[in-house]
């Protein structure tokens, strides 16, 4: 009884949490889909890989397990390991109970591993094809600078616009607002409490309820610091392009050097009751280093917590061993506080502080692509509720948030969603 409801309510969610435990799993799909009332995205081109490797025979992936198995090898016959492994080496040895605790939650929960294997046959196919063509927005930013962008909106009743711009009929008792407006470098709302979809050169992209984005270089960004601090943001989520040796990367999106995340105005983005900061970063030790001696003193934010994100497979085993070197089936999201400008110290009690070493576990999607964990953050929040939320580095929108990199609509292109 009391497992069906918790599998009813996964099922709502798409968060799962296991009893007793700091771990969860999350279906990023259905958390996604919360956000949408005439689209879906579907799973099949969220987690594209898993469907893909599902179509070709295991050759892939087991090239790719032999490839690191001989890497492993490599490392641990040769030298041995520097100062700075070591310090890596004992963060993972830290992690590990942690996440072995986690992943074995998961494996016990049947209940949790039957849903997973029903995924593929929920899947309804996009009709177009979602690998190549991608338009690089980068590309378009720099070249056309003016390029202009439709908003189609349904406005309800409720949804006061002072100057609705040509309005259409519908049925339904809403209409149809549309918006033509700057593409980059500039504000582009959805303020309704529907989907929008917002075209570029002929193609359209799906905007989740009450988003918005802003697409621009990091030159730009300073055009998002609030004019009042009270308009600030209460949770802000970055996940910088770190620099990263593997040629893979390189292709998939620019990369920048540390310095240039220095930059970034974390303080004048915070709200006047303060920020929690999240902050992706992958397993280099060169970089867990520059965050805890550089970047959050620059930034004025006190750590408080990691979290880790553990991925795995349909079938609930890990995406890799645990153990390899250079190549974890983990990530960790690194949290602090950026204080507020008001000077009170009851700030504190308005939130519960953020606990240590949660463990999410889910299935990845694309390349470098993060779960959409928001709610497992939402009570450490300092301030407002709701939450005024901003993420950096953006490739995608979420309901409620503000959107900001050099190609916040990736994601959001209408390949990656079925029309409901
Ligand atoms: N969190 C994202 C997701 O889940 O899909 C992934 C973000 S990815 C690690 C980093 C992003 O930063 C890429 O989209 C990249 O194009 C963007 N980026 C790189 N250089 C940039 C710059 N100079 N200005 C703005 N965005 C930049």
């Amino acid at each position: 009884e009391l497992n069906s409801q918790k599998l009813w309510s996964f099922y709502e969610s798409g968060v799962y949490s296991f009893d007793d435990s700091n771990a969860v799993f999350v279906d990023s799909v259905r958390v996604l889909n919360r956000f949408y009332h005439r689209f879906s995205v579907s799973p099949s081109t969220y987690y594209s890989r898993f469907f893909k490797t599902q179509t070709t025979p295991n050759s892939v992936s087991s090239t790719v397990t032999s490839s690191l198995r001989k890497r492993k090898r490599r490392r641990s016959g040769s030298r041995p390991l520097n100062e700075r492994e070591l310090i890596a080496l004992q963060r993972h040895q830290e992690a590990r109970p942690l996440l072995l605790a986690a992943h074995e939650c998961l494996l016990k929960s049947t209940e949790v591993l039957n849903a997973l294997k029903t995924l593929k046959g929920e899947s309804s196919c996009s009709t177009r094809e979602c690998d190549g063509g991608q338009r690089s927005f980068v590309d378009l930013g720099h070249v056309a600078p003016q390029l202009e962008v439709t908003l189609s909106l349904r406005v309800s009743d409720t949804d006061a616009d002072p100057h609705p711009l040509p309005k259409e009929d519908f049925p339904s008792g809403q209409c149809c607002v549309q918006k033509v407006l700057r593409a980059f470098n500039n504000v582009v709302a959805n303020d309704t409490q529907d989907d929008a979809v917002a075209e570029i050169l002929s193609n359209p992209y799906i905007m989740p309820r009450e988003s918005c984005f802003y697409m621009s270089d990091l030159g730009q960004i300073r055009n998002l610091i609030p004019a009042h601090a009270d308009a600030g943001f209460n949770l802000i989520m970055v996940d910088p392009p770190w620099e990263n040796a593997s040629a893979h990367q390189k292709s998939r999106y620019q990369t920048l050097p540390n310095r240039y995340f220095l930059s970034l105005p974390i303080k004048q983005l915070t709200h006047t009751k303060g920020a929690l900061v999240a902050l992706w970063v992958t397993n280099r030790e060169k970089l867990r280093c520059f965050i805890e001696s550089e970047l959050f003193p620059t930034w004025g934010v006190s750590y408080a917590a990691t979290f880790y994100w553990l991925k795995v497979k349909e079938n609930g085993s890990l995406i890799c061993d645990l153990d390899l070197f250079h190549h974890r089936p983990y990530e960790c999201l690194i949290l602090g506080y950026s204080p507020g400008k008001v000077n009170n110290t009851d700030n504190l009690s308005e939130f519960k502080p953020v606990k240590n070493d949660r463990v999410i576990m889910s299935i990845p999607g694309d390349y470098s692509r993060k779960p959409p964990i928001a709610d497992l953050l939402v009570d450490h929040v300092p301030g407002l509720k709701p939450p005024r939320c901003i993420e950096l580095f953006a490739r995608e929108i979420l309901a409620g948030w503000v959107a900001w990199g050099n190609e916040p609509l990736y994601f959001q292109d209408s390949k990656y969603f079925v029309k409901k």
